[in-house]
């Protein structure tokens, strides 16, 4: 149970889930299809709300973080946020519109249509990290596409899920979009329920839980989850401005990102280089990181305690740890950006997803042994490749598989308003954002339509007549 959240709160927050679903598919069936004009209203005042209430999404992601730059949270969170509801706005009528696809010859002159429709009732799963990112990218997704939605918000981010929850009433009725705050006991009321589809952004072990409930209904899913993503510094490639550009996607809400680069591969002789190159950087961003207000906290505790823990036991197996800055961050609930080097798979580090500041630095001599490495472990969310070598990005695109990939740049792929955005594997399934995310939200019903004048005659009885014709 979420720190603050009681047993009586709990019970009738599942009551309540319950009984606004039955609202949601009484509403539904009353009006199944929103046209454009009231789905792009429904956009349009998404939109003006979070702008309304941007400070106050800056302070209640900060107070739940322990500590979050507002800049941070206006550059990351609002800003993909409000450009991926104009860009849906911009092209609701072009994903709306009906598909002609072609009729056999044996058919004609019947027609083919694809007609995108709206699901129904769907429910969106969102973890802390980006919460208020990852609940109103969905959102956009799924208004767009027609539906009626219902999102449960993270018990690690109770005051961002308070006020996201107001901010929605004053857009809509709650039998239209309404989110729930709640642990891991509403969770579980929230993903039986039978939805139209679930997308489930959070931790690969969590979505399996999501999606043995949901396959009690039947009901798909689409899951974003978490995962260890490669990257890797070609032998040619500057060190330092790779370093400058993983360093930063790195330090991002204080590598609490799920496509935050998870591990490096650098060429053995240039190791130290890098090592510099990154202390330099990071030291010219965060002066005095302890008291830097520009740094993210850690999100609680628990996530500190389990970080520590990595570093201990990488320390216990003869790793090296390598802090980037001086200066102690114990008393601040941040954690200072730190490379550890010789590291092994027998690490934790080196097994779990980090999500947090910590970067393992491993080193090639040739460069196939980190394409090799990559490939023997589970498929990550993210690639990223430093390079400028048409053949190796040739090379490493067609024989590594991850949700995405960035050359020459870290975690902006996300924020492509025309690039599906999913995991692979163990990193998720299904994708969303801009014309996938429409996709995934709505049912492509294929529409046979005959002719006048064709009755199929050929494939009538008595038969005999057609098979000469074939
Ligand atoms: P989590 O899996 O612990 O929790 C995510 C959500 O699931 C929360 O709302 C939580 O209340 C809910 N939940 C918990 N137990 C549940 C259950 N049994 N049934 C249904 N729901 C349950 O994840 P987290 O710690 O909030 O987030 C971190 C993870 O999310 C990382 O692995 C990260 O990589 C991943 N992530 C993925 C993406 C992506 O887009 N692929 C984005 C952000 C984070």
């Amino acid at each position: 149970m979420e720190p603050g959240f009681q047993p009586h709160q709990a019970e009738a927050q599942v009551a309540r889930l319950q009984a606004v679903f039955s609202r949601q598919r009484a509403a539904w069936a009353a009006a199944p299809y929103p046209g454009r004009e009231e789905r792009r209203q429904a956009l349009v005042s998404l939109r003006e709300a979070l702008l309304r209430h941007a400070d106050e999404f800056c302070a209640a992601i900060s107070a739940d973080f322990g500590h979050r730059s507002a800049h941070e949270t206006r550059v990351l969170e609002l800003f993909p946020c409000i450009e991926g509801i104009r860009h849906a706005e911009k092209s609701l009528k072009k994903w709306m519109k009906s598909e002609r696809r072609p009729v056999s010859k044996w058919f004609m002159p019947a027609s083919n249509t694809l007609i995108a429709q709206p699901l129904g009732v769907v429910g969106i799963i969102v973890p802390w990290n980006y919460p208020l990112y990852l609940a109103i990218g969905p959102l956009t997704s799924a208004l767009a596409a027609g539906n009626r939605v219902m999102l449960k918000m993270s018990e690690f981010t109770p005051r961002t899920g308070e006020l996201l929850a107001r901010v929605l009433s004053e857009c809509f009725h709650e039998d239209q979009v309404v989110a729930f705050n709640g642990g891991v006991e509403v969770a579980q009321v929230f993903s039986s329920q039978p939805f139209d589809h679930i997308l489930f952004t959070g931790s690969t072990s969590v979505g399996k839980h999501v999606m043995r409930a949901a396959s009690e209904h039947l009901t798909p899913v689409t899951l974003e989850l978490g995962g260890k993503s490669p990257t890797l510094v070609g032998p040619e490639f500057s060190v330092k401005t790779a370093a400058e550009r993983i360093l930063h996607g790195k330090c991002l809400n204080a590598g609490q990102t799920c496509v935050a680069p998870d591990y490096v591969f650098v060429p053995e002789a240039r190791l130290a280089e890098f090592v510099e190159a990154a202390k330099v950087a990071v030291n010219g961003w965060y002066p005095n990181l302890p008291a830097n207000p520009d740094y993210s906290a850690v999100i609680n505790e628990r996530h500190r305690h389990r970080l520590e823990g990595y570093l201990t036991d990488a320390k216990a197996q003869g790793a090296t740890i390598i802090p980037l800055v001086e200066g102690d961050c114990s008393h601040t609930g941040k954690m200072a950006p730190t490379i550890v080097t010789g590291v092994s798979d027998a690490m934790k580090i080196m097994q779990d997803e980090i999500f947090g500041p910590l970067l393992p630095v491993m080193t090639y001599r040739n460069f196939d042994e980190a394409i090799a490495y990559v490939n023997a472990h589970p498929r990550p969310l993210a690639l990223y490749l430093f390079d400028y070598d048409r053949e190796r990005i040739s090379y490493v695109l067609s024989h590594t598989i991850s949700g995405g990939v960035a050359l020459n740049e870290t975690v902006v792929h996300v924020a492509q308003d025309d690039l599906p955005f999913g995991g692979v594997g163990p990193s998720g399934m299904g994708a969303y954002h801009g014309k996938e995310g429409f996709d995934t939200f709505s049912k492509k019903k294929g529409v046979f339509a005959q002719s006048r004048v064709n009755g199929l005659s050929l494939l009538r009885p008595p038969y005999g007549k057609t098979i000469e014709t074939m």
